[in-house]
């Protein structure tokens, strides 16, 4: 199991040849890939990487001692090369690597989260991606999914006993999101699936059984929490696992304590600049009522009048529909970036496998099926009641739905990711950074407005700017306040009053989409700083570089920037 390069390469390449450093690295690293794929095949699947489909792996102590001796033996690995040696590319890769081992090993032995969140003990997603796959016969996917699923006892049976003090709400998401695939094997895709290819499902009723005893389990853990027989874990993970996290997640040169002061001071600025564009507005909404004197009064009454502009609940997907053209044109007369028609952004209706909630995301191609298409997804509102559909439409009124499209699409998500796959690095496309990815999605909204989109009349019904500016600053403020509130449910035990008025009072956001962001904040740690701080780091890259050169060109930024795959911004700053 072990791999030792250097041993190997001397035998090949014959001893004391130091200039093969990155042919080397280049070998191990691809070693290191299948391996990584044999040791977590549930991730090898969901990058549609198709080997090791038909096996669940199970969660007990034994393969987590394996998955540790891995981390130990690679990280061991990793110091036979000589770092100063290595290209940039491989130095980067070096050390994604080297974070990746780590954080293992932390999740492991500090985090646990095995023991307290029930919700990790759930394969839907994998068995939807196992379905999938596009290049095996029904046959031979059927039977993948027949192994994989001959492996549910005793991958509940280690569940139970892992689990130790599990917080009430992660308890409460794994009931509701198992629920799911279970309803996916009894009357969903699988059932279906297997129905058509005529298949045999006594394993898929015996594994319906087994997700029946875990939900069972857990509902017992649930009701002895409520008897107060079981005192359950805090939601709130404390400051020190949390910095912990953000270090080996976010990878960025801040401490999550710096970005946490700097989106303090960021909500107090951008408050600020709100009031001004409000102020400017307000008699064009309230004609004859004399301006409120209170800041965020006055911002939140011109934000409740202007975002009575939308689009018809019928209308939303052919809005998107028709704005991605005028968005490619833009980019490319403003010369901002490059563009590749040979991969064009498919806009659909979301698949009924997804959470089935209003919304927008993009589905791209993994690293291994790079000719597949990139996706658009956009919720459907046909399940929403009429005050429902109204409420959503006014969050996504017609600015705010020019700041989805630019954060999700153009130049947001779809094209980083179109750029991120030419990267040679398969260890950067694998293991990217969900900052730097989110990052570069909140940076674009800012550098579309500073390029002038907001006077883009073609797709503005009103003259005026000042209303996408307003909102723009919205979309903006909520990413410094999902760092702010992130920070305080998991570092100074905020209380929900608190926080509902955080995001209610000083952000200006929907009380249910408050309510929403609160559950979030309980149940995940750290992902939501990845806006911001992404942002942030981009933004003063950005910045100094513009200080710095005199000929500095934005186009020629933006496509070196995206160059290098999805690292951490830390990383791309020494390459660059
Ligand atoms: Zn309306
Ligand atoms: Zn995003």
């Amino acid at each position: 199991m072990k791999y030792t390069p250097i041993l190997l390469f001397a035998l090949l390449f014959g001893c004391g040849n130091t200039t093969n450093g990155d042919a080397e690295f280049e070998t191990f690293s691809q070693h290191f890939i299948e391996n990584l794929w044999k040791q977590n095949p549930g991730w090898a699947t969901s990058v549609g990487y198709h080997k090791y489909d038909n096996i669940l792996t199970i969660p007990n102590e034994e393969n987590r001692q394996k998955s540790l001796t891995f981390s130990t033996q690679y990280l061991d690995s990793l110091k036979q090369f000589d770092f100063e040696k290595l290209s940039k590319t491989h130095q980067t890769d070096y050390l994604i690597l080297e974070n990746y081992l780590k954080s293992n090993a932390f999740y492991i032995n500090e985090f646990k989260s095995f023991e307290w969140d029930p919700s990790g003990y759930n394969f839907g997603e994998t068995l939807f991606k196992i379905m999938s796959n596009k290049e095996a016969k029904p046959a031979e996917i059927i039977a993948n999914l027949n192994k994989f699923l001959s492996n549910t006892n005793a991958y509940f049976s280690a569940a139970k006993q892992n689990i130790k003090n599990p917080t009430r709400e992660h308890t409460e998401l794994a009931i509701g999101q198992l629920k799911g695939t279970k309803e996916m094997l009894e009357i969903g895709d699988i059932a279906a699936f297997f129905d058509t290819q005529k298949s045999e499902k006594t394993q898929l009723l015996a594994s319906i059984k087994d997700i029946d005893g875990f939900l069972e389990f857990l509902q017992d853990q649930l009701n002895k929490i409520d008897a107060g027989k079981i005192k359950p874990r805090s939601y709130s993970i404390g400051k020190e696992l949390f910095t912990k996290k953000f270090d080996y997640e976010i990878q960025s040169k801040f401490t999550a304590e710096e970005i946490y002061n700097k989106a303090l001071s960021r909500k107090k600025e951008i408050q600020g600049e709100m009031y001004r564009y409000a102020s400017k507005l307000w008699t064009k909404y309230y004609p004859n009522t004399p301006l409120e004197k209170d800041s965020m009064l006055c911002v939140q009454k011109v934000i409740d009048a202007a975002c009575k502009s939308h689009v018809n609940r019928d209308q939303f997907l052919a809005e998107i529909e028709r704005q991605i053209p005028i968005l490619t044109e833009f980019v490319t007369s403003k010369n901002l970036i490059d563009m590749d028609p040979t991969k064009p952004l498919k806009v659909r209706k979301e698949p009924e496998w997804m959470a089935g909630v209003a919304g927008a995301s993009i589905s791209s191609p993994g690293p291994y099926e790079r000719n597949e298409n990139t996706y658009y997804n956009v919720g459907t509102l046909a399940h929403y009641s009429a005050d429902e559909a109204e409420s959503f439409l006014r969050e996504y009124n017609q600015y705010m739905l020019q700041i989805l499209n630019i954060h999700e699409a153009i130049p947001g998500h779809y094209v980083q990711l179109i750029h991120a796959n030419k990267s040679p690095s398969m260890i950067q496309n694998i293991m990217g950074n969900g900052a730097f990815i989110e990052g570069w999605a909140v940076y674009s909204e800012r550098m579309m407005m500073e390029e002038g989109w907001d006077k883009n009349t073609s797709i503005n019904a009103t003259e005026s700017s000042d209303e996408m500016w307003l909102f723009y600053l919205k979309w903006h403020l909520r990413a410094a306040c999902n760092t702010i509130l992130d920070y305080s449910v998991h570092c100074k035990n905020i209380s929900k009053e608190d926080a509902m008025n955080l995001l209610v009072k000083e952000a200006f956001q929907q009380p249910a989409e408050a309510e929403g962001k609160w559950r979030r904040a309980t149940l995940s740690q750290v992902q939501l700083c990845s806006y911001f701080t992404g942002y942030t780091d981009i933004y003063e890259f950005r910045q100094g570089l513009k200080n710095k050169d005199k000929k500095f060109n934005l186009k020629e930024f933006h496509n070196k920037l995206l160059s290098f795959g999805s690292p951490p911004l830390k990383y791309i700053e020494k390459m660059y």
